[in-house]
């Protein structure tokens, strides 16, 4: 049965190779090879890049997640596994998700006789581009799951540590943009024209009134426009203008709210200022949201593993795709320490390796735990 020190050889090897979202295609293969040489067995899904693997019998199913993708940064760690593909590099440490639920499916592929059910292994696509889970979920694989457990390394709680909270635990991720068409004019001649300049004013200060005077003091979210452009000179009126910026919540209530108040501000002021305003408002990731029981269960085996455990005050105001799972399955989601210098999405991220020690126990515990009581 392969040990920590072939976890550690997985996880260089992804490391070497990483792909971008959406083209892990030797990072499928090497998955493949690896659950199939312990003879675990591969779901036959229609999916392009990930798979999905199953250990066990019987009708009652929970599934542990990973993701596969890298970013397009350029690595500047020097190890000996650093990345030989140009400009990508696996920076939000999915190479060590990769190795741990691995090491999660060969440790629970040996007690398989034993298990009160089935452990599906998830290891999906594309979770930087915000859609690879909902793929994955949308080949109903996971319909009539009793849990979807999933985590993410976090570099800035040391190795031992794990934290968690019920609800939620990262913020929904949108973006929205505005594009509004006026009427250009020679600076001089207003009355020929209509300003999109004015508009533009008007619009960015109404945006910023939905946070400040639309939601109560008890509902958290951001609301930031990040680009305006509009004219190109000093004596032309111009004939458009264009806004964009994000939304980031933490509840689908809020979200929805914040997404009706951005179309309704673009509907009346076009109508005020007779001109046209076209608003479009992206539904991104949304927010990860933990089930309570769950979350509790997660709590104890953490514990029962030797986690140090830190409940979470709030939510960390990232995105994760997990929220793909969280929104129709009863879900976990939880953050392990991995103790780098370097945040995530860094060039110079570089977790500490012992994380992969505690992490397959947690899993391999926690999936017991939950086939037995049902
Ligand atoms: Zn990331
Ligand atoms: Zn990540």
């Amino acid at each position: 049965m392969p040990q920590y020190e072939d976890y550690v050889k997985w996880r260089r090897t992804f490391h070497q190779f990483p792909e971008l979202s959406d083209n892990e295609y030797e990072t499928t293969k090497r998955l493949k090879r690896i659950l199939e040489s312990y003879e675990i067995k591969i779901l036959d899904l229609p999916l392009e890049t990930g798979l999905i693997a199953e250990v066990g019998q019987g009708d009652t199913f929970v599934a542990v997640r990973s993701d596969i993708d890298a970013l397009p940064i350029n690595e500047e760690v020097m190890h000996e596994f650093t990345s030989t593909n140009e400009g990508i590099m696996h920076a939000c440490g999915h190479d060590i998700h990769m190795a741990s639920i691995l090491a999660v499916a060969t440790r629970l592929k040996e007690i398989e006789d034993q298990l009160k059910g089935r452990v599906r292994f998830i290891f999906q696509p594309a979770e930087e581009l915000g859609h690879g889970a909902v793929k994955l979920a949308e080949t109903g694989a996971l319909d009539g799951v009793k849990a979807v457990l999933g985590y993410h390394n976090y570099p800035t709680l040391n190795i031992g540590d794990f934290a968690v909270k019920p609800g939620a635990v990262t913020s929904s991720v949108d973006r929205f943009e505005f594009k509004i068409k006026g009427k250009g004019a020679h600076a001089a001649k207003p009355e020929q024209g209509n300003d999109p300049i004015i508009v533009l004013g008007q619009l960015i200060n109404s945006v910023q009134t939905i946070v400040s005077r639309n939601l109560s003091a008890f509902d958290n979210a951001v609301v930031t426009i990040g680009e305006v452009s509009c004219g190109n000179t000093w004596n032309v009126i111009a004939d458009q203008a264009y806004v964009q910026g994000t939304v980031r919540s933490f509840d689908e209530q809020v979200r929805s709210f914040i997404e009706q108040r951005l179309s309704a501000i673009g509907k009346g002021l076009s109508e005020v200022f007779g001109v046209e305003i076209e608003t479009t408002y992206f539904r991104l990731p949304g927010a990860v949201m933990n089930d309570e029981k769950l979350t509790d269960d997660a709590v104890n085996v953490a514990k029962q593993v030797g986690y140090n455990v830190n409940l979470m005050e709030q939510p960390l105001t990232i995105g994760e795709d997990f929220s793909g799972f969280s929104s129709q399955y009863p879900s976990v989601f939880v953050f392990i320490g991995s103790n780098s210098a370097y945040d995530l999405h860094h060039p110079k991220y570089d977790p500490d390796e012992r994380i992969l020690e505690k992490v397959p126990d947690y899993f391999v515990t926690f999936v017991q735990k939950l086939l037995n009581e049902s």
